[in-house]
């Protein structure tokens, strides 16, 4: 075979660990069966030995991309009757370029890329858990990206911080609860404004001590607080008498504690 890869006998097993325990969706009755849109998978590098690794660990790349793609909906929403955007067509490319991942288009159509590069990285110890865990970790954040609700009233990604930070730190947000981030990820300081992990760890720190299902009504916050904020999201969500700020402190201090 052509593009057969070489794994020692010990990793061929771990990845059929891995192939078994994936191999059941996680995913609640109500979202099992749901239509996630048709899946189009793109091995546009097929000569890299990133593209030959990601088919060892993930020989059924369709089936994985529906299956996490039920459980950020899951993390998102309440139930299918909920409001969501109209995916028809997924398309995943996986490709040899510099960076890690990207999501593009807009429903019903999106695009997600996934760098060889990034994988030929994340398998530098030739730890096949660990490129999984990856994997699905950038996967669940740009699946985030396809079915997230977005803020209303106040511009676009690109022309307002809010707007961009509730973005990032959701897709991380959904990434951690999912459990494809450890403690360690976890930036020290900053501030619910910086986006990414820093945001994405304080609304799973808000969902696990606050709300258990915080992230669902943050989401769906963005069609209820208009112009949409931090802080107005908070008092919708966890009551008037909260705030972002004294509960971005109370976070710190969490955290310091843990330490
Ligand atoms: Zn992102």
């Amino acid at each position: 075979m052509k593009h057969a890869i070489q794994l020692p006998l010990t990793l061929l097993a771990l990845v059929c660990v891995i192939h078994e325990t994936r191999g059941q969706s996680s995913a609640s009755p109500a979202w099992k069966n749901y239509p996630v849109g048709e899946i189009e998978f793109i091995n546009a590098s097929p000569d890299t030995r990133g593209a030959r690794i990601y088919s060892a660990i993930i020989p059924e790349p369709v089936d994985y991309i529906t299956r996490c793609a039920r459980e950020v909906l899951e993390t998102l929403y309440y139930s299918p009757d909920d409001s969501l955007p109209d995916i028809r067509k997924i398309t995943y490319v996986l490709k040899e370029y510099d960076g890690i991942s990207a999501k593009s288009g807009r429903p019903p159509r999106v695009r997600i890329e996934y760098s060889t590069r990034w994988v030929e990285r994340s398998f530098g110890e030739s730890d096949t858990a660990k490129l999984e865990h990856e994997t699905r970790g950038v996967l669940y954040h740009e699946l985030t990206h396809a079915f997230q609700l977005e803020p209303q009233g106040i511009g676009s990604y690109g022309t307002n911080k809010v707007f961009w930070a509730f973005i990032e730190g959701m897709a991380d947000a959904v990434r951690y609860v999912n459990g494809c981030f450890t403690e360690k990820d976890c930036p020290d300081g900053g501030s619910y404004m910086d986006g990414y992990r820093t945001t994405g760890f304080f609304l799973g720190w808000i969902a696990k001590t606050k709300k258990p299902d915080f992230l669902r009504a943050f989401n769906r916050s963005t069609l209820e607080v208009i112009p949409w904020s931090f802080d107005g999201a908070i008092k919708h969500v966890l009551g008037k008498d909260q705030d972002i700020d004294t509960l971005w402190a109370e976070y710190q201090q969490a955290r310091s504690r843990q330490e």
